[in-house]
């Protein structure tokens, strides 16, 4: 069920609970601004999920609400996992769903890493 990208922030999400260590996650990266975890449904040999520390329900409620530190932070941090996973010669797609149309299930912005194999026309048509 897609959700309502605006606040307020709900932390009872799945996301929320895996930062605070209640659900478990496959851990790639994590620094004082982020989170980097394998996706549970993998779409690409690459599939890794970047959350920010901080609560927000999605990019842009993070671009508009989060501070300097925490958006600098979260970008360094999602570039960081893709150089560490060796994605960045080959190429990689970065992508972050927001609401409704876009189909946003997760309410905790989270910006998708995928690589590891030609990943295809930017959309489906
Ligand atoms: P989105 O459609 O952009 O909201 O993406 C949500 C993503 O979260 C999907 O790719 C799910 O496979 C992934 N996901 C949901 N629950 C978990 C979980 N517990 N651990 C890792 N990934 C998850």
């Amino acid at each position: 069920m897609p959700i309502d990208p605006t606040r307020p922030y709900d932390d009872s999400n799945v996301f929320a609970k895996i930062l605070r260590g209640e659900l478990p996650c496959k851990k790639v990266y994590e620094d004082d601004w982020a989170l980097a975890f394998h996706d549970i449904n993998p779409l690409a040999p690459v599939h890794i999920l970047v959350i920010p520390k901080g609560s927000y329900v999605s990019w842009d409620d993070f671009s508009a609400n989060g501070s300097e530190e925490e958006i600098a932070g979260f970008v360094r941090a999602v570039g960081k996992v893709a150089r560490d996973q060796q994605l960045v010669v080959q190429g990689y797609r970065v992508l972050a769903n927001i609401g409704k149309r876009a189909g946003q299930e997760v309410a905790h912005l989270h910006v998708h890493i995928f690589g590891g194999q030609p990943l295809g026309p930017m959309l489906a048509r």
